[in-house]
């Protein structure tokens, strides 16, 4: 499935862009909203996924401009807390739903996946054919009892025959579904990769399960799976779970990973962006606080506010959100508000101090997301 990914904010995209590709998506990323309408007409994308706030063109006048123009992919807005108004304007521009920044991460990727299940049948979070089965949650393949060890490409394309059943794909409909224009595929690699699935499945047992329509392209061959015996409990003598292979290491491990990795990658940014709030609480204690001193301690906020959530420093945003209010609010500060804010910085450093080394202890969790993930033990 691909995505197209319009954000302003290079932490916000990193972070999306990691999350979106744990799950085999693939992500076309721009930075305004101009280049975000080029794109949206440019290529045949699955979801697209935008702040309200871009340069340029913002989201919702671009999300009511796809609309005018007919286009119905589903569109997925992200906003900021405390602009219901946008909330309320994005929904009446066309947008299919919303989420709040600071993001969680996970409820991105679920209603990612409700916005993407809409229009494909049957309507299920699981996508099951006979005994194959396909689980977007968890992104893992299996054959029955047995665990298939998909690329990502592979997982793709049995993706999106799964979701289309009955639908013959060319390989260009194949390459616009699946590639981005940054990562432009040789012209035999679609016939590879299917060759790579088709090889999996028939090991699995599922022979023959994608049809080549000569000349056209490829589907999911019509009647497979309903000669499965019907039960799919495990026989008495196949080996228990316990003696399978081992699953490969759990996505979301590698995720979590991942984004520990951002955090450490993106301190540099973070830093700079409490630097500015630091030199805005200097200037009041010297009763030099200026205008765009002000207007850039605001900006920085706004932006740590955005993003702090994300990477589980819930508190940072609260404090970030509450400085961000104090500074942009029209007209002088008040005495108490000065004060306050001489207070919300030096929370916030102490707080992302404090974080650095939280970050620095080994990632938790693994085994029992590894437990949870497993469908024989739920
Ligand atoms: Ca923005």
């Amino acid at each position: 499935m691909r995505i197209l990914l319009i954000e302003d904010d290079e932490i916000l995209i990193d972070a999306l862009r990691q999350t979106l590709t744990s799950q085999h998506y693939v992500v076309d990323t721009v930075k305004d909203g101009r280049s975000g309408w080029d794109y949206a007409q440019s290529a045949e994308y699955d979801l697209i996924l935008m702040d309200v706030g871009l340069p340029g063109l913002d989201g919702i006048s671009l999300c009511q401009q796809l609309r005018s123009q007919g286009c119905s992919t589903p569109i997925l807005l992200i906003t900021a807390r405390d602009a219901t108004s946008d909330r309320i304007r994005g929904l009446d521009a066309g947008a299919d739903d919303y989420l709040i920044k600071p993001l969680d991460l996970s409820e991105l990727q679920a209603r990612v996946r409700a916005l993407l299940r809409r229009g494909t049948v049957p309507s299920s979070p699981v996508l099951q054919v006979g005994k194959l089965r396909l689980d977007p949650s968890t992104v893992q393949v299996s054959y029955g009892d047995q665990p298939l060890n998909l690329t990502p490409k592979e997982y793709s394309l049995l993706e999106l025959f799964l979701r289309n059943p009955s639908r013959v794909f060319s390989r260009g409909q194949i390459l616009q579904h699946l590639w981005t224009f940054d990562d432009p595929p040789l012209e035999e690699s679609v016939k590879a990769h299917v060759k790579g699935l088709r090889q999996k499945l028939k090991a699995a047992g599922a022979a023959d399960w994608i049809e080549n329509v000569y000349g056209i392209g490829y589907r999911l061959k019509e009647g497979v799976g309903h000669q499965d015996p019907q039960e799919t409990e495990r026989s008495p003598l196949a080996p228990p779970a316990s003696l399978l292979p081992p699953r490969p290491p759990s996505t979301e491990h590698q995720f979590n990973q991942a984004m520990e990795g951002l955090w450490t990658q993106y301190q540099g940014l973070i830093a700079q962006r409490l630097e500015a709030l630091q030199k805005a609480a200097t200037a009041i204690q010297a009763g030099k606080l200026t205008k765009p001193l002000r207007q850039e301690a605001g900006k920085a906020a706004h932006k740590l506010a955005g993003v702090l959530g994300m990477f589980e420093k819930e508190a940072g945003t609260l404090l970030a959100r509450e400085m961000e209010q104090i500074l942009l609010a029209p007209g002088m500060l008040l005495p108490e508000q000065e004060q306050r804010l001489l207070t919300l910085v030096q929370e916030l450093t102490q707080l992302l101090n404090l974080a650095e080394m939280e970050a620095s202890l080994p990632p938790e969790g693994a085994q029992l997301l590894l437990v949870d993930a497993d469908p024989e033990l739920q």
